[in-house]
């Protein structure tokens, strides 16, 4: 195997299971997005048979994805679908997000086979898709007169939990309350993986929507951090080594020279399998866990690291190597990217091997 992603199901179960002690809340585990870069169809096959009531996605294409995988999951939408895709989404007996005036109006003209179950979005403070709260009782009232279809859930998502803006997330928490007790609503949900770690006590809904903390990361730094285990990691092997006995330059470009005695090792992985070419020199990968920079350009398919003196007699051809593992975090920061950005990045050359 050239690399390869290592991943975890059961830590996936055991920080789901964190979250919901943590805030005695139900969980709705978000696997769009191919559950973060980790395969939605083999996580959706391990949870569905836990206890979860339903799983969310981004949009149609995901869902029918994990559906026609043979799983019988509740899945919603949580995009905007254009009419096309609400049929079939309605029709597949998905949940949908209804968000607009313009989901309301497809919503009637759809001569659907089943009853739309529908989660209505409000918009608190993101900015992004949702109605405001003042239209919002209009939108149900109009929803349930006209019997458009069932509402199931009422959800709002927060937009900077993970920064310092607690009086701006508490506003956006505040805006929602007014649906925390909507009866007959069987779900409603607002916190997302930092809301859940951080502001669960401030608010009355049922059920929450862990994407990125389900997967073992944060991306801000809380003591509860040591709740969540480590559920993935990128690794490749060395498949070549050179000890240089003249100065050299490595990768295209010209852009590092390596030094008479470095010794250069080349892996088998580039940036068409995700590993982002901003790391070329001066990313860091692992092996025994010590770091080793990278060395000139990322290619397409290799990349040369150099070896430090301290592993010289430890590595062979073959020897591992941790691409992303516990500091993908650190990694992501140093080129203005987040954890999120990485590891969907990871491409499907790059074989998954669940433990
Ligand atoms: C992606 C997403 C989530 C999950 O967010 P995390 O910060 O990864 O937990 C929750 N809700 C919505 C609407 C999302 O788009």
């Amino acid at each position: 195997m050239r690399s390869w992603l290592e991943i975890n199901l059961k830590n996936i179960e055991f920080n789901l299971n964190q979250i919901e002690n943590l805030t005695q809340k139900k969980a709705i585990p978000v696997i769009k997005a191919n559950a973060y870069g980790l395969g939605s169809i083999e996580v959706a096959k391990y949870l569905s048979k836990k206890n979860f009531k339903l799983f969310a996605v981004a949009n149609f294409q995901e869902a029918i994805e994990i559906k026609n995988s043979g799983l019988e999951n509740k899945i919603l939408i949580m995009g905007n679908n254009d009419k096309d895709d609400l049929e079939l989404a309605i029709n597949n007996g998905f949940s949908i997000t209804i968000s607009s005036w313009d989901d309301i109006k497809n919503l009637e003209m759809l001569n659907t086979s089943k009853e739309a179950l529908i989660h209505i979005k409000i918009d608190t403070g993101m900015g992004r898709i949702g109605f405001i709260p003042d239209e919002s009782d209009k939108a149900i009232k109009h929803i349930n007169d006209n019997k458009l279809g069932t509402i199931q859930g009422i959800y709002s998502h927060l937009s900077s939990a993970d920064e310092n803006e607690d009086e701006f997330t508490l506003q956006q928490i505040n805006l929602f309350k007014k649906y925390e007790g909507m009866k007959d609503i069987p779900f409603i949900h607002i916190l997302n993986s930092p809301g859940i770690f951080k502001y669960s006590k401030y608010t009355n809904t049922n059920f929450v929507r862990p994407g990125i903390s389900m997967y073992g990361i944060l991306l801000f730094n809380t003591p509860l951090k040591k709740l969540l285990k480590p559920v993935f990691k990128l690794k490749t092997k060395i498949i070549y080594i050179k000890t240089l006995n003249i100065n050299t330059f490595i990768s295209y470009g010209k852009t590092a020279e390596g030094q008479k005695g470095d010794m250069i090792a080349t892996l088998p992985i580039g940036y068409a399998d995700g590993l982002d070419r901003r790391f070329s020199n001066g990313g860091k990968v692992k092996i025994f866990d010590k770091e080793c920079k990278i060395i000139g350009r990322i290619c397409m398919d290799m990349t040369m690291i150099i070896i430090p003196n301290s592993l010289r007699n430890k590595i062979d051809v073959g020897t591992e190597v941790e691409i992303y593992g516990k500091d993908i975090n650190k990694q992501a920061e140093s080129i203005g990217s987040i954890a999120d950005e990485l590891m969907t990045r990871i491409n499907k050359r790059v074989s998954r091997k669940y433990i």
